[in-house]
């Protein structure tokens, strides 16, 4: 029992219901602007409160629907296991959507700068998001596509893991992490445009990544704060012990302060 059951609910701005086993529904509460109802197992429906701001729902296995609410900005709907689609919420900045696994369909939030949608099994595109700033996709096996063009986003921080469709990744400009675990059909990164990344990048477990000479060499041999090198089974044609060797021989010259090294196949 809540609040809500217990029918005290009056005029306020922050309601917490959290852990609720049967509140089913929570209604329009004008003037709300922060609703915290993590682990209700008969919660179906949230009501599209207009001037919501933040809205913590995570575990609720029965809620199918987030209402497109306007003024929204951080959603955490993680462990929803019932939610199949992100509707379009212009003033989203924050997103965790983990382990929504039946969620097929994130659309495009113009604002949106955080997204986790790691463990989103079925999720198969991230629309174009010009203000996103970091992307987790860990554990995304059904992920075919991230936005059509890098060129004018924002994104600084790119993680993927299991992607099992992946096979491209565009050249985000701005990016300066970029992590790619264990997706088997990548070709192609274009780090073409990607001259602010020199602080992490790695590598494991891509054996159709082919990264062209030139890349490599620019990569591995900037002289950054931090230098942590991890290529594992990638193609052979990297020469990769040549390639290790070189930068462990550097390293004395280029690093200044080297927090963490992986070297393999040396
Ligand atoms: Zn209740």
């Amino acid at each position: 029992m809540c609040i809500i059951c217990e029918n005290k609910l009056v005029s306020f701005t922050f309601l917490d219901c959290s852990q609720c086993k049967i509140l089913k529904t929570i209604p329009l509460i004008e003037k709300i602007n922060s609703i915290i109802c993590y682990n209700c197992p008969s919660l179906t429906q949230i009501s599209d409160c207009n001037e919501l701001i933040r809205l913590i729902c995570c575990n609720c296995p029965l809620l199918q629907n987030i209402p497109q609410f306007q003024n929204l900005q951080n959603l955490d709907c993680s462990e929803c296991i019932s939610i199949t689609q992100i509707p379009c919420i212009d003033n989203l900045t924050r997103l965790d959507c983990r382990n929504c696994l039946n969620l097929k369909e994130i659309q495009k939030c113009e604002n949106l700068r955080y997204l986790d949608c790691s463990g989103c099994r079925l999720l198969e595109e991230i629309p174009q998001l010009n203000e996103l700033v970091n992307l987790w996709c860990y554990k995304c096996p059904g992920l075919k596509r991230i936005m059509r063009s890098g060129q004018f986003t924002k994104i600084q921080k790119l993680c993927f893991s299991d992607c099992l469709f992946l096979n491209e990744i565009p050249s985000f400009t701005k990016l300066c992490v970029l992590v790619i675990n264990n997706c088997p059909v990548l070709e192609r990164v274009d780090f073409s445009k990607m001259q602010e990344l020199k602080d992490f990048f790695t590598c494991e477990s891509c054996p159709s990544l082919y990264i062209p000479y030139k890349d490599r060499q620019r990569l591995f041999d900037k002289k950054g704060k931090y230098l942590i090198f991890r290529l594992k089974r990638v193609q052979q044609r990297y020469r990769l012990k040549v390639l290790a060797r070189k930068i462990l021989n550097q390293i004395p010259r280029t690093v200044r302060v080297l927090n963490d090294m992986i070297v393999s196949y040396c």
